[in-house]
């Protein structure tokens, strides 16, 4: 078949394993990125990595003899007519599970149809088919472990990745995109000078980053996975994952060889993200409202100043503090100081859930719809599978635990550098001699806390009271 046809990349910024675009290979195609505005459009680190990926993702086809064409607008119009323009009856492209994806897919397809064409999803973010893996009693799954038994079961038997295309052929009359000049999406002015310095993203540093940690970091992910200051004691894959430029089924496979926790946990990791996005297929209100209704009711006290003070690493509380400057400088922030950051705002500071949620949206760089909102719901206790509210992280104690030599606040809060090990983590309760020595005036070089944490959690436990038991 010789007809042309288009290829449509959304979160599937790649050549290898993209079944979409080994649809459409034989044939002279246009490859189409459209930038799109609308409900939980990236945010602005993530805008950050989508100009690079595009970047890459364009020379990459380039290389192999036809170049993406990139536009702005609504891809409900535009899709429809360049497929006319080209003379493309198929219009081939990877599934997404947000809803206004999905919503916007149903209109294109209703456009495409009603000029005698059409869209055809294929499977390449995700490694289970949402619709598909069900309940014995044939319902979607709420609880992770029985998900992941039933998940798991068919990625055994996932075909081998494909591989990426040798050469394709570009469609006549492709019209000219944008350039990347003027795709507008990187910040003005320039705020993310640092994370050049950490990711390289496109399918290649994709390609590289799994490389690397398969090598160095997946034997030791059982430990290392929990100390946040190893830079390679996790995969940092989380943004080549959104943005699709590698797929999970490539991950599942070249861990299918090796052996050891590490190996069982990180696959563990894997099925949470499944998980995630099963969850926002079949309850796509997940980013906005509380899977258990009675949160609905929760007494928040929304309060600017202490939601200011948490974003910009102010709150005096060092792993917490570390964690949000860590965000901001590098656009990402390791999974143990994630869960002690939303924790602390969520329960010890009293904001709404999805104050914090926003927040992680505009600044990391893996912004993710499905794991964004399943994680902040499960720290807050309202969503599927939850930890209890009722389950207070202590910051300091955890910072403790888990950065015991203080390395990580040390490195995000330079000022504390000074301090001896057993102060790092609770600079407020040094001896003013031991403070003097370190250079530190509270209140003036650090913050004292926006909170006593025994009240705090004291607080939060009395207002979960409100709504315990009501759903
Ligand atoms: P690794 O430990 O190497 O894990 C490998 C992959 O598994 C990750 O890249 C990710 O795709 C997946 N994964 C790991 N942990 C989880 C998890 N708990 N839930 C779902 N998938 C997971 N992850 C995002 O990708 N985007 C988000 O927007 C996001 N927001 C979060 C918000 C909060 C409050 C919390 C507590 C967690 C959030 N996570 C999010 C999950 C997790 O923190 C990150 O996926 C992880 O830190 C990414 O680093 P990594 O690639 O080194 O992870």
């Amino acid at each position: 078949m010789h007809e042309p046809a288009l290829i449509w990349f959304r979160q599937d910024l790649r050549l290898a394993d993209n079944p979409a675009l080994a649809a459409v290979q034989d044939r002279p195609v246009l490859p189409v990125y459209v930038i799109e505005d609308g409900p939980w459009s990236p945010g602005a680190a993530s805008r950050w990595w989508l100009h690079h990926s595009l970047v890459s993702l364009g020379q990459a086809l380039a290389g192999l003899g036809t170049p993406l064409f990139v536009c702005r607008g609504d891809a409900r119009r535009i899709i429809p007519d360049l497929a006319a323009s080209i003379g493309a009856t198929e219009v081939h492209a990877g599934g997404q599970t947000e809803p206004a994806a999905r919503d916007r897919d149903a209109e294109t397809q209703t456009a495409l149809q009603a000029a005698g064409a059409r869209l055809i999803l294929h499977r390449s973010a995700l490694m289970h088919d949402p619709t598909r893996v069900r309940t014995a009693a044939g319902k979607p799954f709420s609880v992770y472990t029985p998900f992941s038994r039933a998940a798991a079961m068919g990625f055994d038997v996932l075909p081998p990745p494909i591989p990426a295309p040798r050469r394709l052929i570009g469609a006549a009359a492709a019209p000219t995109g944008l350039r990347p000049g003027q795709f507008g999406l990187l910040p003005r002015p320039d705020w993310a000078g640092e994370f050049a310095d950490w990711w390289t993203p496109g399918e290649a540093g994709a390609m590289a980053r799994l490389d690397s940690f398969l090598e160095d970091g997946l034997a030791d992910y059982a430990q290392g996975r929990d100390q946040p200051a190893m830079e390679d004691g996790t995969s940092r894959l989380s943004p080549h994952l959104h943005f699709g430029e590698v797929s999970p089924a490539t991950f599942w496979h070249a861990t299918q060889g090796r052996r050891g926790t590490g190996r069982d946990i990180f696959r563990k990791e894997l099925l949470w993200r499944e998980f995630s996005h099963h969850l926002l297929w079949h309850r796509p209100e997940m980013p906005e409202r509380a899977l258990r209704p009675a949160f609905d009711a929760f007494p928040w006290r929304s309060d600017a100043a202490m939601l200011r003070a948490w974003q910009r690493g102010r709150t005096g509380i060092p792993i917490v503090d570390a964690g949000m400057r860590q965000l901001w400088r590098i656009g990402w922030m390791h999974n143990r100081v994630r869960m002690i950051t939303a924790s602390f705002l969520i329960k010890h500071l009293l904001q709404p859930w999805q104050d914090g949620e926003a927040w992680f949206w505009d600044t990391l760089v893996d912004a993710d719809l499905g794991n964004n909102a399943a994680s902040w719901q499960w720290v807050a206790g309202c969503g599927a599978d939850a930890a209890p509210f009722f389950r207070i992280f202590n910051p300091v104690l955890q910072g403790q635990k888990f950065d015991a030599g203080g390395a990580y606040v040390r490195r995000w809060c330079p000022e504390l550098a000074g301090l001896p090990d057993r102060f790092i983590h609770r600079p407020h309760e040094a001896p003013a001699d031991v403070l003097r020595e370190a250079g530190i005036a509270i209140g003036r070089d650090y913050p004292a806390p926006v909170v006593d944490l025994a009240e705090g959690r004291s607080r939060a436990l009395a207002a979960f009271a409100a709504v315990k038991g009501a759903d």
